[in-house]
């Protein structure tokens, strides 16, 4: 692979950005929405049916594909690209967080993190270094710093204490990824709630110099009115001039709340595992497909929509092969999320570049706030 990895800021609405990132594997049109592919996989989509949706890049997990099938083995069979069919961009988290919700017996020292597999029991030790090279191994294009993020609430002096740890593992993670050009190490700040332990991380990541920066540490039991409190000055405390990626958000309203903030870049599981579990998101709010209501309705989930599930499929269908625990139910609705959140994304960029956003976000509220379609 040949080229550079590079942010272009296109345009701005009030604290709102639209822009480009370039790699050699590809654009990724801002603000992004990036589907999850937890082991290699984005549960019950093709990889070329994630990209239908309008995904320029997907997400995957150190924590799992370390434990299995293993960094080297994918390493060996080519890199992680050519390993799950999925040649645009990846982006892969550190394994941090994950090990904090996953692992069993962890123990956490200025080193790193020893823990026990969720899957076998198997003793592993993170640390920055072994983060970087298990990326690197992956063959990921966003490389994401080895940190630690406590879960709220917890208290201030806590949450001092993990961020400095994290930022001496933000400098560890930037000397171990080495110089490696058209691949992104992207710094995270954390601070929790705590408006100047954000500042104090943000000149510390400044300090060390990365290719983006995450605002880490929320979307972790807060909620949104806090979440958005923090939103409302941590974007601006990070470079203009870099992508800025809030992990593990969100809900529709709270990426259309995360953009307007000045975010570019976000992830969640949530428009997947919500596929498998029978939660659709449509333009007009929440609907459960396991509902009874459905079982005669001959209507689409969404007329305006134009994913496959809403093209070719009832209600009534939906709901059937649902209860009946078909596959297609989980492939479906998966489809038909990811798409809606894609949607969202491309009518943000649309009104940020046109200078509207105001407008297409009092419009979303509005739709939303109808609810769902009358009954049959
Ligand atoms: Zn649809």
């Amino acid at each position: 692979m040949t080229g550079r990895f590079e942010f272009k800021l296109l345009g701005r609405d009030g604290a709102a950005r639209v822009g480009k990132i370039a790699t050699p594997r590809g654009d990724i049109a801002t603000p992004a929405f990036m589907p999850v592919g937890t082991a290699g996989t984005v549960k019950a989509m093709l990889p070329e049916s994630v990209r239908a949706t309008g995904a320029d890049i997907v997400l995957g997990n150190t924590y799992h594909l370390m434990l299995r099938p293993g960094a080297e083995r994918v390493a060996r069979l080519g890199g992680l690209h050519r390993f799950m069919n999925w040649e645009r961009p990846i982006l892969t988290d550190s394994g941090g967080f994950q090990v904090m919700s996953l692992a069993g017996l962890r123990k956490l020292t200025e080193e790193g993190v020893t823990f026990k597999s969720h899957i076998d029991g198997a003793r592993h030790h993170l640390t920055p270094e072994r983060s970087m090279e298990i990326q690197r191994l992956l063959g990921s294009d966003i490389v994401m710093c080895f940190d630690e993020c406590p879960a709220l609430p917890a208290d201030r002096g806590r949450i001092e204490e993990s961020m400095r740890l994290s930022m001496r593992w933000a400098a560890r993670s930037r000397d171990a990824f080495g110089d490696r050009p058209g691949h992104a190490l992207f710094g995270i700040q954390q601070g929790g709630l705590e408006r100047d332990l954000r500042e104090e991380s943000a000149e510390a990541l400044k300090a060390i110099g990365f290719e983006g920066y995450a605002i880490g540490g929320l979307a972790v039991g807060e909620g949104q009115a806090a979440m958005f409190d923090v939103l409302d000055h941590a974007p601006g405390m990070l470079p203009e001039d870099r992508p800025r990626y809030l992990m593990g958000v969100g809900k529709p309203d709270d990426i259309v709340g995360a953009v307007k903030r000045g975010v570019d870049m976000m992830d969640c599981v949530l428009p997947s595992r919500s596929g498998r579990t029978g939660q659709v998101f449509t333009r007009r709010g929440v609907v459960n497909i396991k509902n009874a209501r459905h079982a005669d309705d001959p209507r689409p989930l969404d007329e305006a929509c134009i994913c496959p599930a809403c093209r070719g499929y009832s209600r009534a269908y939906l709901h059937h092969v649902f209860r009946s625990k078909e596959i297609i139910a989980s492939m479906l609705l998966t489809w038909h999320n990811l798409h809606y959140f894609q949607e969202i994304m491309a009518g943000m960029r649309g009104a940020i570049v046109e200078a509207r956003f105001e407008a297409w976000e009092a419009e979303f509220h509005a739709t939303r706030a109808l609810g769902d379609i009358e009954r049959i």
